[in-house]
């Protein structure tokens, strides 16, 4: 196991723009850099970094998160390999008592929960405004109730279809693991091992921290 102070010299070390850079070739736009997503094809750049969050988001297909999260998805690693892959390229001694397995499984699964909720606020927000069901149905209710525009932007607001399964479907194409949709709580899971939604049809609020 990390010890906190090891950790967080690893992200402080791990500046996002110089992670990110790696593998994608950034170019400077206002505060922010771009550039081409290396998680789904795209010919326009939709991919940013924010330097001063020291994050990274795919407007394209939503997502997103720190320098290790980064890691994790492009390397297909859990969390706590990303960080020892990260202690390596900037020379941060890797100091660690044996993880017992639960600790490790406590760790990893939040951090995978963390990229699934990721994923799920995109999801529904672009359905909200992109889907036919999302604009009339959710932007249509959010209208009615006095939501104004800047609102529904700000608080990333989102819809989720009155469909048996789109959501979780979408998720697993976009390569997240059924369990951690399960273990969110986004997904429910009958005996025979069919995936529902579990908010089919209704407006969609992230908790914003
Ligand atoms: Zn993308």
């Amino acid at each position: 196991m990390l010890d906190q102070s090891t950790i967080d010299k690893i992200t402080d070390a791990a500046l996002i723009q110089d992670v990110v850079s790696d593998y994608v070739t950034l170019r400077k736009r206002g505060v922010n850099m771009l550039g081409l997503c290396p998680f789904h094809n795209e010919k326009t750049p939709s991919f940013t970094v924010s330097p001063a969050k020291g994050i990274f988001k795919c407007f394209g297909c939503g997502k997103g998160g720190n320098s290790v999260h980064f890691i994790m998805e492009h390397e297909q690693i859990t969390y706590y390999e990303a960080l020892k892959y990260l202690a390596k390229k900037y020379h941060i001694e890797f100091q660690e008592r044996e993880f017992s397995a639960e600790e490790l499984a406590i760790r990893n699964d939040r951090e995978s929960m963390f990229l699934v909720n990721e994923f799920a606020q995109k999801y529904f927000t672009s359905t909200l405004h992109n889907h036919l069901d999302g604009k009339s149905i959710g932007l249509g209710y959010f209208r009615e109730r006095g939501f104004r525009e800047d609102i529904i932007q700000k608080f990333q607001l989102g819809y989720s279809l009155d469909q048996r399964d789109a959501f979780s479907q979408g998720a697993i194409k976009a390569g997240y693991n059924r369990e951690y949709l399960v273990k969110t709580g986004l997904t429910l899971e009958n005996e025979s091992g069919q995936l529902a939604d579990r908010f089919g049809g209704r407006v969609m609020f992230p908790v914003h921290k």
